[in-house]
């Protein structure tokens, strides 16, 4: 059975955004170290012409003073080249630092906001009670099924089981029990069909399955085979009681049913509706 990881891949606009988010924290330090350094050399340049023009007029050489150029630049007032060269490592280290924490708490948080996106996208297409498909993802799924049979010319079967008597189930052993009921259902369902094939809660008690791949007369024998395994597998309640319970099946199937969605929809549920009236525990094939 296939719950098909149907998620469009992560927007290109998504890593875009996130690379360009580091690259203009990259930059930007790259482009305050250029500055600093820039400024550093003009400290030194305007410290050597001091120099030259102290030895020019005469002094003696290692008398000259750099005083005068110290405030040649913005940041020469720090104090010797050694110093300025100090501080200046010091912000490029700062910068590193800072590059990689915002890095780290970009990529969190991009982390974070996918995964909410993704459960936020599971929560929209899956039924919380069995985690099966809802109703909505299973007509977009059967949609796109429906289009490739046609296209490549296939067959696709289609099933709609409805629980018997759920209601009396309800009333008798309570709502909490009836929920237990489903999940050990949808279990059983899993179990029963192929990894390519779709199963859906497409109502209370109602679920679709979707058969790729699939002529009637095989779609038929799957009906079968769970209508008997439902019918043979008890529910074991919380008390210890068993609970025995039965389902119906409509079939229809592509493309003797019906040609499109609708047509097929509606074969299997006017199937579903005969083997309700025949009395139940049965399944039904609608041409
Ligand atoms: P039939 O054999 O004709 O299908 O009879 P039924 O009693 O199964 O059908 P009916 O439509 O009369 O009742 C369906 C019941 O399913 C009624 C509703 O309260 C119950 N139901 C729907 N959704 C849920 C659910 O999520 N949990 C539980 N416990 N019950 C639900
Ligand atoms: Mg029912
Ligand atoms: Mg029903």
């Amino acid at each position: 059975m296939t719950q098909r990881n149907n998620h469009p891949r992560k927007p290109w606009i998504n890593r875009l955004a996130r690379n360009n988010a580091l690259l203009l924290v990259i930059v930007w330090t790259l482009l305050l170290g250029l500055f600093l350094q820039w400024n550093l050399n003009q400290a030194r340049l305007q410290d050597e012409h001091a120099r030259l023009q102290q030895c020019e007029a005469g002094q003696p050489w290692g008398s000259q003073s750099s005083a005068e150029s110290a405030e040649a630049a913005p940041f020469s007032g720090l104090g010797t080249p050694w110093n300025l060269s100090l501080a200046y490592t010091t912000v490029w280290l700062a910068g590193l630092l800072v590059i990689g924490f915002f890095g780290s708490q970009i990529k969190n948080n991009y982390a974070e906001i996918e995964h909410y996106q993704l459960e936020l996208e599971h929560l929209a297409t899956h039924d919380p009670l069995t985690d099966f498909f809802n109703r909505n993802q299973m007509t977009a799924l059967l949609e796109v099924e429906i289009a490739r049979a046609r296209r490549y010319r296939h067959n696709l079967g289609l099933l709609l089981l409805d629980i018997d008597h759920f209601k009396h189930i309800n009333d008798q052993y309570g709502h909490q029990s009836g929920d237990i009921v489903l999940v050990t259902l949808a279990e059983t369902l899993k179990k029963s069909v192929r990894t390519i094939d779709y199963v859906a809660r497409y109502g209370g008690e109602e679920f679709l399955i979707i058969m790729p791949e699939t002529r009637v007369e095989m779609a038929l024998v799957s009906a079968e085979r769970i209508r008997a395994t439902v019918e043979e597998s008890p529910v074991l309640l919380p008390d210890g009681k068993e609970l025995h319970l039965t389902c119906s099946i409509g079939v229809s199937a592509y493309p003797t049913s019906g040609k499109d969605m609708d047509e097929l929809l509606n074969a299997a549920d006017k199937a579903l509706y005969s083997a309700k009236n025949l009395g139940r525990n049965r399944v039904v094939y609608c041409r």
